[in-house]
């Protein structure tokens, strides 16, 4: 090691490398965005690496998500070299957690190959206890179990610690015992839910001191990232591992910023934070107030904005790049289509400049914005990739929502009737569906046309036959007044009629909001499309575009999944009203959800390093009709001296941003939002936009035709006997077509003809 130190702490600051540095006890780094607590935590313990204080299995770090562990692995490898042995624990509270419970799964009733059970599974479970329980699944939603489920277990309780006021409202003071008979379930199936990964590794370590103490020996440094956003649960885990040494010796270092705290909605707490000191008396606490990562202009801009917040700690960030850079631009747009537009031509002059697709993002707050961007680069051929959640057309409601119309257009796709005959759930069981195909096989017919034959049939139970029969006679009506109807409102007829998007309101799971907008989203995009044949025919398109990642692409994410990330260039799209501010999160929390949703914009302007550019759409359509938005009151609190406001929509003029109370924004009648855009502007925008029709037809007209045709006759005689699979020998004294009817023991029934043998 030279006079000034080893490699690893060149360039830190005096406050970063004391971080470092101070590897003894507990640490506290409280400190705003880009300031470097991640570059401190990787740098700690490659120092602790490199001086030998404790080989990589004695470390544990704990990481918001897992790409933030990966990026971490790497870095720290840069740092000392493969010269040491073994990586530290490093993942995030449930991956470390699992990894845990699989050594010792035994000690909690599990087997070390456990299943980790995904939401589908958990809700399907939910139901099974629901109905052994007789409670009424219409007034007592699974979902809405699963939801308090999640709350118990991100608090850390178990079922006995579950107050029976609590949980007393659910299925009439049933939820307690409920909450018992899921958990016994989970271990009769050798299974654990995603909250139990935390939850039955603090009762690992409550019940097994032993097992505990063997972690204590084991882990003598632990770190933690993204602090001020872990929960109840978490924090006890932590406590717990931490317990090896008296409070005030503990070797933790955690890592946070309150301002960035934006998942209280799950669970989270701030308060983690404020108790740190209490709870590790003596606890060192370190501020970095140098940010390396943003111009000054880009700072100033997010620190007033998170000034507005009331509950904060409150700290200083002074940037400490030489520059002030760009201005924080502000552009106003007509509409969602013109802002995608928009950030693809700037995107492609910057590319042009020399600068990668890697150094620019797109952070939206919904991700029903994405559709209109990732629409205009597959126009344009731009690379780019859609993180921590599927691509538009790949998210599982826009799927379903696709194979009704695909149906309606073509009832011959047997594929899509396939994924939605049951969806929403329609009382058809698995054995009911495998007969719907098993016949379809059989006759070489379309899913539709076989279930046709069949409910004509006594192959299935009655209850089945009118469900299908009205699902069928559904279909019909849709494919009728396909010719009439605008193909847009058909949609939203379908989504309706079907019961599926009532199914997703009445689904209480967190992503359930976001899946609804995103139907609409898929419904406004609709009226792009002269015909729904051509739309069918775009998605196709979409759908089938080479998966396979770029290496240099633009990143899509939501401002959620982009904390703890940073881009040269970051685009903030749809500052308005009721999205960002989200209207959805202020009605349930109040003025603490506004306030973090302002986090929401503190965290997404800083993750830019050389450009924040904003845009506010002056209209949205909603239901077919354009309304007037009204642009976000953060726009309001961005200092107008390093804000440059540019309007590109057509009808109104020049803004005031920027001088916070005095802008025209707020004052704005909130009755102006009521106000239709004249039609001739939209006729004019849809003409614009309106892209040429597919070649596909409407064939609504297939199933009947098939249905009333007598098809190849069948190959049995009246009078003949034969033998059924499940209704046993009978005579046949009728034949139609494919269908029979069969005198049996049991009485005279109708019949499929491929369900029989010759006696
Ligand atoms: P966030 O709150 O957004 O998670 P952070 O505090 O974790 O931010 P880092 O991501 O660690 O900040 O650092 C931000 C950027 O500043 C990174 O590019 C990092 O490499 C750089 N950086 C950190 N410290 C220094 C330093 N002393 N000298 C030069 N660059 C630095
Ligand atoms: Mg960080």
């Amino acid at each position: 090691l030279g006079r000034r130190g080893p490699s690893y702490l060149e360039g830190l600051n005096p406050e970063q490398r004391e971080a470092v540095l101070t590897t003894e006890g507990p640490l506290l780094v409280l400190a705003g965005a880009g300031t470097g607590k991640t570059r401190v935590l990787t740098t700690r313990i490659a120092h602790i690496l490199s001086t030998r204080l404790a080989r990589g299995a004695e470390i544990l770090a704990v990481t918001f998500t897992n790409k933030a562990a990966r990026e971490m692995k790497d870095r720290i490898a840069k740092l000392v070299g493969s010269s040491v042995e073994g990586m530290p624990w490093l993942g995030t509270f449930h991956s470390i957690s699992a990894r845990i419970l699989r050594r010792h799964a035994e000690l909690v009733d599990l087997r070390s190959d456990f299943t980790i059970l995904d939401t589908d599974d958990q809700i399907r479970l939910i139901k099974q206890l629901l109905e052994a329980e007789n409670i009424d699944e219409k007034r007592w939603p699974a979902r809405q179990f699963a939801g308090m489920l999640d709350t118990w277990k991100n608090r850390g309780l178990l079922p006995r610690d579950v107050s029976a006021a609590d949980a007393g409202f659910f299925a009439n003071g049933r939820g307690r015992k409920l909450y018992a008979d899921y958990q016994a379930r989970l271990k009769v199936l050798n299974a654990a839910d995603f909250g139990d990964l935390l939850l039955e590794c603090i009762r690992l370590f409550r019940e097994n001191p032993d097992v505990l103490a063997e972690y204590h020996r084991r882990f003598r440094y632990m770190l933690v990232d993204e602090y001020q956003d872990s929960n109840v649960a978490q924090y006890l885990w932590l406590r717990l591992l931490a317990q090896g040494k008296p409070a005030s010796e503990a070797n933790l270092c955690v890592v946070g910023d309150d301002d960035q705290s934006i998942y209280g909605w799950r669970g989270a707490e701030v308060d983690n934070i404020l108790r740190f000191e209490k709870d590790f008396p003596g606890a060192k606490v370190i501020k970095l107030e140098r940010n390396y990562r943003s111009t000054a202009n880009i700072l100033s801009a997010a620190s007033h904005l998170i000034a507005f917040n009331e509950s904060r700690l409150g700290k200083t960030l002074q940037t400490d790049v030489a520059e002030r850079g760009e201005t924080v631009s502000v552009t106003s747009v007509w509409d969602s289509e013109e802002e995608a537009r928009q950030v693809g031509e700037e995107i492609e002059q910057y590319q042009r400049q020399g600068e990668p697709l890697n150094s620019m993002a797109i952070l939206v707050r919904a991700s029903f914005q994405m559709r209109e961007f990732e629409e205009r680069f597959i126009t344009l051929g731009l690379n780019y990739r859609v993180i921590g959640g599927p691509r538009f057309y790949e998210r599982r409601e826009i799927r379903d929502a696709i194979a009704y119309l695909r149906v309606v257009a073509n009832p011959s796709d047997s594929l899509s009737f396939e994924r939605i005959v049951n969806v929403p759930k329609r009382g058809l069981g698995d054995t009911t569906i495998r007969m719907l195909m098993e016949t379809a096989r059989l006759q070489n017919a379309p899913l539709t046309v076989a279930t046709r034959m069949l409910i004509e049939t006594e192959e299935l139970k009655p209850k089945q036959r009118t469900t299908l029969r009205e699902l069928l006679g559904q279909f019909d009506s849709w494919s009728e007044r396909a010719r009439a109807v605008p193909h847009a409102e058909l949609a939203e007829q379908i989504l309706d009629e079907s019961g599926y998007t009532a199914m997703w309101q009445a689904d209480k799971s967190p992503d359930s909001p976001g899946r609804l907008e995103n139907l609409k989203e898929l419904v406004r995009s609709m009226e792009e499309f002269e015909t729904l044949g051509g739309f069918l025919e775009h998605i196709s398109l979409v759908m089938d575009r080479d998966t396979v990642d770029a290496e240099d692409a633009v990143s899509i994410m939501t401002l959620h999944s982009a904390k703890g990330l940073e881009f040269d260039t970051v685009f903030l799209p749809g500052w308005e009203e009721g999205l960002f501010p989200s209207q959805r999160t202020m009605d349930e929390l109040g003025r603490a959800g506004l306030e973090e949703e302002r986090r929401l914009a503190y965290v997404g302007i800083t993750r830019a390093r050389k450009r924040a550019r904003i845009s506010v759409s002056q209209n949205r359509r909603i239901h077919g009709l354009w309304q007037s938005a009204l642009p976000s009151r953060f726009l309001d609190e961005l200092p107008a001296d390093v804000v440059e406001v540019k309007d590109t929509g057509s009808s109104y003029g020049g803004y005031g941003y920027g001088g916070g109370a005095a802008s025209r924004f707020n004052k704005m009648d909130p009755f102006d939002s009521l106000y239709e855009t004249p039609g001739w502007q939209r006729a004019q925008r849809q003409q614009a936009s309106r892209k040429s029709a597919g070649p596909m037809t409407i064939e609504g007209d297939l199933v009947a035709r098939s249905v009333n045709d007598p098809g190849t006759s069948s190959a049995f005689k009246l009078g003949e006997t034969v033998l059924h699979l499940k209704f046993g020998h009978g005579t046949v004294t009728g034949v139609e077509g494919n269908k029979l009817t069969i005198d049996f023991e049991t009485g005279r029934k109708k019949v499929l003809d491929s369900f029989i043998r010759k006696a």
